[in-house]
């Protein structure tokens, strides 16, 4: 994991001094250090210079539209002063978590913009320009804004500060509804700067599948939660990072130094001379503690007493391979193929999965690999799939909607081209498959036919494919499928439990969201009982069962999951040597009666206390 960054050096003296003469946003505490809490998503120091992703890429081209289009402009102005007075709607209910210094700077500045979101001159006019001049909606809303910025400028009046001000917000307002109006983060990500720490307001899954570990020193946004897909994807990655770290994107300026610690959840904005320090140390710290740890990587994961327990990564992207090697797991335990079908406007056919499959079942050799077939929806929007084989994705709730499974079996001819490459791919190593977003026993009878048919279909082709079929999982990530584990059991091959969205609609709670991520616990009793029972039902019939949600990589929770009777982990590489340090301290008598107590409790606060208070070898009364 490359998380000991060091610290970054402005690329060369010109986009130094540019950063030092970037335009400061109004209302922004210009010099001061300023530290702003969020949620601790993925561990690491990073100490860098911001480079803000919300602002506006400098080339917005200009562009002309023809009289029929005017019309679709102006709704496209439209739906962007709409998500434009959304996001600002949810920083200002978010203000109230913010200092009080903070709150009183950014609330008359957030007023500020929500008024000319309203039926104000800016909006009128850029109306106007669509209809009169035909320009479309980006190009009348900065030609709009710069022609009040400079009557602004030219008023006569002594407060010059004053009317900088105004004409700032007038600009910022426009430079929002442009970003809105032009979203493609994922492509101006590409520009940014060597040992950057990348803020943004929201990075989708997408965006962060684009990131280069190697340049990127470390990412802060004001939006997301701890479980959501963009953190899973930041932990994969390795990268230092913070989510949910509201009104970070309105303090902070591109060429600000930073000091960013992922474990404790902070950033520090322009660090004074004590928080660089600070950081400094910290940095060394987390080196030390990383090659401490790495002296784990060939030593068993095994208990005191004996007890053998499987510890697997989780993939998200082929780029995490050697962060596998690296780790000490023993196999891929969840490969999600989401990737391949991210920032891409088609679908990737049999031969493109079969490619990307291959790479990795080679580079795992004989160590099993369990390649989950695509889980589309909820917040892991693939344009390909939004744009053209499932519009109707954005309904009222995404999560609940046509994800996972249900997608797959409403388009077989997906599910179809991901099984045959998967199934020409177990010729070369130990594989399994699974099946994510399942709620009915019938669901995998109907993936099983379909699974089934393929084989036939590839060996009438003359495609080595084996006597007997790789296994057939499923995932038990809701409430349903959990309860209806002892049903599903008699038609699935394993089970690998999701705690991360079956703690999400147990507690209908996003996961992704910083606004509710208080109340996402997945040691609430109610999480947990659900996985005690699926559990029970997995080993009743000796199936296997693993966990592949977050808690997984959670070294404090491995004598709760071990005393539940789980002996196979998967979890984001990095995480593996600290969760086997966890194991080899471990004695499952412990753990068994450990797991008794908790799953006697009721109240989740007191489950927290417990699993707090445990320490290996300390809990034999
Ligand atoms: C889960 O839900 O716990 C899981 C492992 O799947 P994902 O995080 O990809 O939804
Ligand atoms: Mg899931």
């Amino acid at each position: 994991m490359r998380t000991d960054k060091s610290e970054a050096k402005p690329e060369n003296k010109a986009e130094a001094k540019a950063a030092a003469e970037a335009l400061r946003k109004p209302g922004s505490r210009k010099g001061r250090e300023h530290a702003i809490r969020g949620i601790p998503v993925s561990p690491g120091i990073a100490i860098g210079l911001v480079f803000v992703t919300t602002e506006v890429p400098t080339e917005v081209p200009r562009r002309h539209v023809v009289a029929e289009q005017a019309e679709a402009e102006k709704q496209r102005l439209a739906d962007a002063v709409a998500l434009s007075r959304k996001q600002l709607g949810k920083l200002k209910t978010r203000l109230s978590v913010l200092p009080e210094e903070a709150q009183e700077e950014l609330a008359p500045l957030l007023d500020a913009y929500v008024m000319m979101l309203g039926n104000s001159r800016l909006l009128r006019g850029a109306r106007k320009r669509i209809e009169t001049e035909l320009l479309a909606a980006e190009t009348a809303v900065g030609d709009e804004a710069e022609a009040i910025a400079a009557l602004i400028l030219a008023a006569k009046d002594d407060d010059k500060p004053g009317l900088q001000r105004r004409a700032g917000e007038v600009r910022e307002i426009a430079r929002r509804l442009t970003r809105n109006l032009t979203a493609t983060p994922f492509r101006s990500l590409k520009g940014v700067p060597e040992g950057a720490i990348l803020v943004a307001e929201e990075l989708t899954p997408a965006d962060a599948a684009l990131l280069d570990p190697a340049r990127i020193a470390g990412v802060a946004t004001d939006e997301g939660g701890a479980d959501g897909h963009t953190a899973i994807m930041l932990r994969a990655l390795g990268i230092p990072a913070i989510l949910g770290a509201t009104g970070l994107s309105e303090s902070a300026e591109r060429g600000d130094m930073a000091v960013l610690d992922g474990a404790a959840g902070t950033i520090v904005l322009r660090p004074g001379d004590k928080a660089r320090e600070v950081g400094r140390q910290a940095l060394a710290a987390f080196a030390k503690e990383r090659t401490k740890l790495s002296k784990l990587r060939r030593l068993p994961a095994v208990t005191t007493d004996g007890e053998p327990v499987e510890l697997q990564a989780n993939l998200e992207i082929p780029a995490e391979l050697p962060l596998i090697a690296q780790s000490g797991a023993i196999g891929i335990g969840l490969l999600r193929t989401e990737f391949l079908f991210m920032n891409r406007d088609d679908l990737p056919d049999e031969e493109a999965q079969l490619a990307a499959y291959t790479q990795v079942v080679e580079a795992m050799g004989e160590d099993p690999v369990t390649i989950r077939v695509l889980d589309w929806g909820g917040e892991k929007d693939m344009q390909a799939l939004s744009e053209g084989v499932a519009p109707t994705h954005s309904g009222p709730n995404p999560a609940l909607g046509l994800r996972g499974l249900r997608l797959l079996l409403k388009r077989p001819e997906l599910l179809e081209a991901q099984f045959a490459a998967i199934l020409r791919v177990a010729e070369r190593g130990n594989v399994r498959i699974l099946l994510p977003m399942v709620t009915n026993p019938s669901e995998v009878k109907a993936a099983r036919e379909i699974y089934e048919k393929v084989a036939r279909r590839l060996r009438r082709k003359g495609v080595p494919v084996r006597e007997k079929l790789p296994d057939l999982g499923v995932m038990i990530e809701t409430p349903g499928a959990a309860l209806a584990a002892d049903a599903i059991a008699l038609e699935a091959d394993f089970f690998a439990i999701g705690t991360n969205d079956l703690a999400m609609y147990t507690l209908a709670v996003d996961r992704a969201e910083a606004e509710v991520s208080h109340l996402y616990d997945p040691l609430h009793p109610a999480v947990l009982r659900l996985m005690q029972f699926a559990t029970e039902a997995a080993l009743r019939l000796r199936m296997p069962v693993s966990v592949c949600g977050e808690m997984a990589g959670n070294p404090r929770l491995v004598p709760l999951l071990l005393g539940l009777g789980i002996r196979c982990l998967s979890m984001n590489a990095s995480a593996i040597p600290r969760v086997k340090q966890m194991v080899r301290a471990l004695d499952i008598g412990d753990c068994a009666r450990f797991a008794r107590r908790v799953m006697e409790q009721s109240d989740p606060a007191r489950i927290h206390e417990l699993v707090l208070g445990f320490t290996p070898g300390g809990d034999r009364g």
